[in-house]
């Protein structure tokens, strides 16, 4: 028996362009549909949401599927033991490096493997209960009477996540304050604030009820984060700033709370260990998504019962999804499903 890896690229268009701070929105994305197949037939699936700014792109995934299916088949491929998840995320890591979406990828069609062959869902492979806490929708930057209009479409949800980073700041929070007087509101400066225009926006923000503050500063610049914490009743939350596991220590002090995201851990066993680490540094945890289909919304949607906020509208912002399975209704709430490993099948 021998695990044999099959791709399909995504093309995913969103409802409307979605800019951040640091980067604006191409007209299309490119995701890859990874499935591993065991030799009895079995199929997990997994979705690499590749991001330039983390050193990828679907190209540079599909160039590591071949080294992946040697490796998974060298390192568990003889007795072909799905189970031997950790081992089998060690070979693909050793296989080619960081590559986070790609191992992401092949992590979640792991875990889904694993589910099937079990016949039940990840969550509760990991005795998790299906509670999770209801997310954010996102609103990217555009003309802030565009993003007025964007809130209004979204209006059944009650959590916003708002993009900042631009001179419009203040008036953009303001008009978003003005016509969701009752919604909880997010912002996320996507690393695009000094530490000057964080402290001077501070009143207006907290004047605003703002919910908490995203990686307002450089991923490096972990003082600026220390600067604003000490003067913010808001709190403050590292998401570029915060990769793996190991970023959380040094980020314990300095911020609230992590943003944990499988593109950038690359993998949903690291992604348990990096809530364990934030517990223990008394950190609280979001967990969030790139733009994504319901296949890799499904696969941080398993970690979602273990975090305190959620960020998983990834596959809600498209066009057209190709997946059906754990989704983001309009109500904000998410739901898990029960059926066996991620619970996605083909739309
Ligand atoms: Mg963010």
């Amino acid at each position: 028996m021998a695990f044999r890896i099959r791709h399909e690229v995504l093309e995913l268009t969103t409802k409307h362009a979605f800019n951040i701070a640091r980067a604006s929105a191409p007209p299309v994305r490119r995701t890859v549909w990874v499935r591993i197949e065991d030799g009895a037939g079995a199929e997990g699936w997994g979705e690499a949401a590749a991001n330039a700014y983390y050193g990828e792109s679907a190209d540079t995934v599909l160039a590591l599927l071949p080294l992946y299916e040697k490796a998974l088949n060298d390192a568990i491929g003889a007795d072909a033991d799905v189970l031997a998840l950790e081992r089998a995320e060690s070979a693909v890591e050793l296989a080619a490096g960081r590559n986070p979406s790609a191992r992401a990828a092949m992590s979640a069609a792991l875990h889904d493997l694993a589910g099937k062959r079990l016949g039940v869902p990840v969550w509760r492979l990991w005795g998790l209960d299906s509670a999770v806490p209801v997310s954010s929708f996102t609103i990217g930057i555009a003309e802030p009477e565009v993003m007025v209009r964007r809130l209004e479409e979204a209006a059944s949800y009650p959590i916003i996540k708002v993009k900042v980073g631009t001179p419009e700041d203040r008036r953009v929070l303001e008009l978003i304050r003005k016509h969701a007087p009752d919604r909880t509101v997010r912002i996320d400066a996507n690393t695009n604030w000094s530490v000057k225009q964080a402290v001077a926006l501070l009143p207006l923000l907290e004047e605003l009820g703002i919910e908490l503050i995203e990686q307002p500063f450089k991923a490096d610049d972990i003082e600026a984060f220390r600067l604003l914490r000490e003067r913010s009743a808001i709190p403050v939350i590292a998401d570029e700033s915060c990769r793996t596991a190991a970023d959380i220590p040094r980020l314990a002090g300095a911020v609230d709370g992590i943003n944990i995201k499988l593109e950038k851990c690359g993998s949903l066993r690291e992604a348990v260990r990096m809530v364990h680490i934030a517990r223990a540094h008394h950190l609280k945890v979001m967990v969030g998504c790139m733009l994504c289909s319901t296949l890799g919304i499904a696969a941080a949607m398993q970690i979602a019962p273990l975090v305190d906020w959620t960020d998983l509208d990834g596959a809600v912002l498209l066009e057209s999804d190709p997946f059906t399975g754990p989704s983001l209704g309009t109500d904000g709430r998410l739901s898990l499903n029960s059926e066996p490993g991620l619970g996605v099948a083909r739309r």
